[in-house]
């Protein structure tokens, strides 16, 4: 029940000021603070060491697989942290998502639809084997060949307008600059033979244009633009706030296209585990092989999850634990039992 989730943050404000204002302690033991259940879940799963971290992009497998991070920002622009809140890392296919919104917003609903589809593969997130089949399309845009298809239709005159353009579409996500690491940009781009395999295949069915070298790199770009697990709090809580940044109010995607980012995030997003994470947690996300879970909480919060050792479907593992558990704990799954939510039947009121 989302209400509850308002309730929680509302009353950890409170029990906040509470703490600074007076020290009743019947008050502190009633309801734990939304920053103490961030901290519980930290400690709860900071020794949990399933999984691998990436290491089929070179500079991926440097990383330190102890690092995490529970960040939460709620649609109104509070932000709550825990663990390595400022680490910095590479976005890898989170950014799938807001190029998606990009390519929306330069081209409107159909247009893209004709490029990329809407539908989960149940295949990795880097399959090639669909692609050669039917529509010749690939089949969303949170795979690898869907993001590469809807990466070539971000407009702008050349290679740097186009890397400007979308740096400053995640300038209004994030609410500052961004910046792109080199060293896993080239990592990726010289041995990103797969990739530009599916690009090619795609150039040779009409699917994206003759910009294909240029569109790859974009595609490298954006996989290796560093952000913070705060950073994606915000981002997600950007979606959660209709596309406005809640902390600058800037906003970084028309709302109309708000329910196309999240319903892809809810089909598609964990790649060939959306339907167990749909089942499970019940809230759109989206998850990259660098470590990172954004989930949104239409008009509440943006969560986000960093901790690299990966499972075998490239999701964050102790990101899945944390997002599985905070969901039980404030009943976020979307199919929860609603309370006060028949607002359709009251518009219908007695008519027959
Ligand atoms: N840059 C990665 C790739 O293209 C992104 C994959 C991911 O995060 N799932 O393979």
């Amino acid at each position: 029940m989302w209400y509850r989730v308002a309730i929680a943050i509302l009353q950890s404000s409170r029990l906040e000021s509470s703490r600074l204002e007076s020290s009743d302690s019947s008050i502190m033991g009633a309801t734990p603070s939304f920053q103490s259940i961030l901290d519980d879940l930290y400690d709860r799963y900071k020794s949990f060491n399933d999984g691998q971290v990436a290491s089929y992009i070179p500079e991926l497998a440097k990383v330190n697989p102890d690092l995490f991070s529970i960040c939460v920002a709620t649609a109104d622009g509070r932000v709550f942290t825990t663990g390595d809140a400022d680490q910095l890392f590479t976005i890898q296919s989170i950014a799938k998502v807001f190029v998606y919104g990009m390519a929306l917003d330069d081209h409107g609903r159909d247009k893209v639809l004709a490029k990329v589809g809407v539908e989960p593969t149940g295949d990795p997130f880097n399959s090639i084997i669909r692609l050669d089949e039917h529509s010749k399309r690939p089949d969303n845009p949170m795979i690898n060949a869907g993001a590469i298809a809807t990466t070539s239709l971000i407009k702008g005159n050349g290679p740097t307008e186009r890397l400007n353009r979308m740096l400053d579409m995640f300038r209004h996500y994030v609410g500052h600059d961004v910046y792109i690491d080199m060293s896993v940009f080239v990592s990726e781009r010289s041995t990103g033979h797969r990739n530009r395999a599916m690009a090619s295949l795609m150039r040779h069915f009409g699917m994206i244009d003759d910009r294909m070298d240029e569109s790859l790199d974009l595609y490298f770009q954006q996989c290796s633009m560093m952000v913070t697990c705060q950073d994606l709090a915000v981002m997600a809580a950007t979606l959660a706030n209709c596309g406005v940044n809640p902390l600058t109010g800037d906003r970084a995607v028309p709302g109309c296209y708000i329910r196309d980012i999240l319903s892809v995030m809810y089909t598609c997003g964990m790649y060939n585990f959306a339907g167990e994470w749909a089942y499970k947690v019940g809230i759109p996300a989206k998850s990259g092989v660098s470590g990172g879970i954004i989930a949104v909480v239409p008009h509440q919060l943006g969560i986000a999850v960093f901790s690299p050792p990966l499972d075998s479907h490239g999701n964050s593992v102790r990101g899945i634990k944390v997002c599985e558990d905070l969901a039980q704990q404030l009943e976020l799954h979307m199919f929860d039992p609603p309370m006060g939510c028949s607002h359709i039947l009251e518009r219908i009121g007695h008519e027959q």
